[in-house]
């Protein structure tokens, strides 16, 4: 089985070939990059209309794969900025419309999630989502995924973004901000907003830029403000695991390709004796391979929908999505992960 994935939720429009193995049999992707300031949601879903025919044909033939052998095409249902999502939904819709072929949607988190564990191999692990709009920490319980903590306010790619764009620069912020780190020596202070199993930044926010008003050099206030951003991370994945009793932690999201970040997140799992896993860059940011893997687990499970009904959903929550993959419930009494679907967050 081959599947066709389509991923358009943010900034990047990406479309990938996946195989039954798993194996990426192509891939390719087009960041939308704004001159300045923050992504403006129709501008990036101009870029994407501009950009998927000319990705969807570079896969074609770069994965050597004719449309007759694609045996189904995903796309990336939610969560996400409506204009993006339509814009590849649409393209989505366009394809297997033509080719006649069934049409699978996929939910994005849930996407990162299981291009993760399959490259992992670990069974059931715990996925910590750092991306530009999401920052939450994920589990697979009763039927379903659960998010068991994230941001109240905004995602930490979004907050590395925005406070790097005060600082002078431009989008995307995160890897800039790893540079700078690198340089930093001194460690300031910054608040270190954890509540229960969820992670605030606002506060963070304030206070970074109230020192760098002071005059705080920008290495030692990047360096300050990954420490602590990446360790209240690593503190809620840490308590995920040691609630679910669980043995493994997977990282995606664009923020999962820092190193210090995975450092943080591999020393704490480890010295818990579980494993840590990190897909490569190009399988942790936003991509159509996750999205076409997620796609094929879920249409050997039989989902499919017809285009009259693959309206996309901009606010599409993991736990509302049915995961027929992975029917096994998690062994062991988990009284928080047993109420109603939509009751837990
Ligand atoms: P995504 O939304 O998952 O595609 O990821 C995009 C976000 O990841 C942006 O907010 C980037 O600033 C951030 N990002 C990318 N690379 C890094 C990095 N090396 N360190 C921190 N953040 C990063
Ligand atoms: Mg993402």
């Amino acid at each position: 089985m081959v599947v066709l994935g389509i991923e358009s939720t943010a900034h990047t429009a990406s479309v990938g070939v996946v195989d039954e193995g798993a194996r990426v049999v192509a891939l390719a992707s087009s960041m939308y990059r704004p001159e300045r300031g923050g992504i403006h949601p129709r501008e990036a879903a101009n870029h994407h209309v501009d950009v998927l025919p000319e990705l969807v044909r570079r896969v074609l033939e770069e994965g050597r794969v004719a449309p007759s052998e694609i045996d189904a095409v995903a796309f990336a249902q939610g969560p996400g900025l409506g204009p993006c999502l339509r814009a590849g939904a649409t393209v989505a819709r366009l394809l297997a419309l033509a080719w006649r072929r069934p049409l699978v949607p996929v939910n994005h988190c849930v996407a990162h999630v299981e291009i993760a564990r399959i490259l992992s191999g670990l069974e059931d692990p715990i996925l910590l989502y750092a991306s530009g709009g999401n920052t939450q920490v994920i589990a697979h319980a009763r039927g379903r995924y659960r998010v068991l903590g994230e941001t109240l306010d905004v995602g930490i790619g979004n907050f590395l973004d925005k406070l790097w764009i005060e600082f002078g620069g431009t989008f995307p912020g995160g890897p800039a901000l790893e540079r700078e780190a690198l340089e930093g020596t001194e460690l300031h202070p910054l608040p270190y907003s954890v509540h229960g199993m969820d992670v605030a930044f606002s506060g963070m926010m304030t206070a970074a830029l109230a020192l760098h008003a002071k005059g705080v050099p920008r290495p030692d206030l990047a360096y300050s403000v990954e420490v602590t951003a990446y360790a209240m991370l690593t503190e809620i994945t840490e308590r995920a695991l040691a609630h679910l009793r669980g043995h493994g932690v997977v990282l995606g999201g664009g923020v999962a390709c820092n190193e210090r970040l995975r450092g943080m997140v591999r020393a704490m799992v480890e010295g818990r004796g579980g494993a840590m896993f990190a897909p490569p860059r190009s399988l942790c940011v936003d991509n159509g391979a996750m999205i076409a893997w997620t796609g094929l687990l879920a249409h050997r499970s039989g989902v499919s929908v017809p285009v009259a009904g693959s309206a996309v959903e901009p606010r599409q929550r993991t736990d509302l999505v049915p995961t027929p993959w992975r029917p096994t419930p998690r062994q062991g009494p988990h009284p928080s992960l047993d109420a109603p679907v939509g009751a837990v967050s």
